[in-house]
Order: C-alpha cells, then structure tokens, then sequence
C-alpha cells in the first residue's frame, strides 16, 4: 500500500471513529477530537478538524501534523483541532499509544468537576483501563499546561480526567482506544450512582491483580 492510500484509509478511519463517539454521547456538538498515528510513519499524526460538525465531518478535512503538532497536510484548509498539543503530548510520552480521544462524556465529565478519582468497581475497569483512573490538575482548554498535567495524570493507564472538563483515552488504536472510551463512561454512571445510593467497594485487591495483568498482556 503507497503511502498516500494509506493515508487516504487512515482518514476514512479516523472519521468513522470520530462520527462513533459522538453517536455514542460522548461529546456535545462539536466538542471533543480523536487522533491516530498514521502507520508507518510515526511522526505523522491524523487529527481531526477544529469545529466541524460530526454528522458533516468528511476525510479529506482531516489533518496531517507532526507529533509537535505542526501541520504537514490539510487538502480541505482546515486547522487541526484545538487541542492538537494535548493528542501530541499523549503520543510522545506513549509509544505504545497508537489512537487519543478526547471526550465530554457527561458521567465522566461530572467526575471531573467532583475532582473525584474513578476507582475500579468493575472487571473491565482494571482490565480497560488499567487502575483507577486520576484526575489530572486543572489547567485551561488548549493550553501546553493542560497536556502536561494530563501526561502525568495519565501515568501508564488508558485513560485521565481532565479536571472540569472531561477525559482522554488511549489505546493501540482506534477500535481500542474507543472501547476504553465506553468503558470509562460507563464505570463512571454506575460509580456516580453508587455514590448517590451508598458507598461504592472496590474491588478485592486480588481481582485488581488479575484484571492488571491482563491490561498489561493486552498492551504488550
Ligand atoms: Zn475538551
């Protein structure tokens, strides 16, 4: 495959994925933005476009940057989302990441505003997402802080909260990271509803054990 198909399929994907998570409730209007390395060449990222509606959003829209967010293609003229720096920054300090998504999901999102950590009360939490997932320091929508505080929140998991704001979540591409994405929003209702009903009990120690081990296997 000559590096334009590919890049022509990996545009196709991305949108596909992108149309998924708002479909899926993830996101509010355009909020929200995924990016994926493009194979075989590292260095390229595909992002989506800043304000494009989801329903309307097409591949050739989508935008080629470098992992420092300089943009090496866009055929339709648009910018890359704004917060390119924050898909960058996940990618350069994870290799093993090959897809981002950053979503709105109000569950996870409410978490983010209690600045309340999402412990593991579920299987496919650990074994998803890999422990429980922080939340990341405050730091405004777009800014340099704000990816720097999510690298360190994010830590080797699959997903961070972003604090008052909503999440990120990787995997070793998009099917993954998407999954991760539902898992998470999911984890979160029924933690907050726990939380309204009594007090949520994490998981035995043993089962974390197990449910890590096995996130550690699927990520190689
Ligand atoms: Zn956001």
């Amino acid at each position: 495959m000559s590096g334009n198909e590919t890049e022509a399929r990996v545009r196709a994907e991305l949108v596909a994925y992108a149309k998924k998570m708002s479909a899926a409730g993830l996101v509010a209007a355009t909020a929200g933005n995924v990016s994926v390395r493009v194979p075989g060449a590292d260095d390229r990222v595909a992002v989506t476009p800043s304000g494009v509606v989801y329903d309307e959003m097409r591949p050739e829209q989508v935008v080629i940057v470098d992992l420092h967010g300089h943009v090496i293609d866009s055929p339709a003229g648009e910018k890359p989302s704004y917060e390119t720096p924050l898909h960058c920054a996940i990618l350069r300090a994870r290799p093993d990441a090959g897809a981002v998504f950053h979503t709105h999901a109000p569950n996870v999102s409410a978490l983010s505003v209690l600045r309340r950590a999402l412990v593991p009360v579920m299987d496919e939490m650990v074994v998803y997402l890999g422990g429980t997932v922080e939340v990341a320091e405050y730091a405004f929508s777009g800014t340099d802080d704000l990816a720097k505080n999510a690298v360190a929140g994010l830590g080797d998991r699959a997903g961070v909260m972003l604090a008052n704001h909503g999440n990120i979540c990787v995997g070793r591409d998009l099917a993954e990271a998407f999954k991760v994405a539902q898992v998470m929003e999911a984890g979160a209702r029924i933690y907050l509803d726990a939380l309204k009903a009594g007090t949520p009990v994490e998981l035995p120690s043993d089962a974390i054990a197990h449910g890590r081990a096995m996130y550690e296997a699927r990520k190689g």
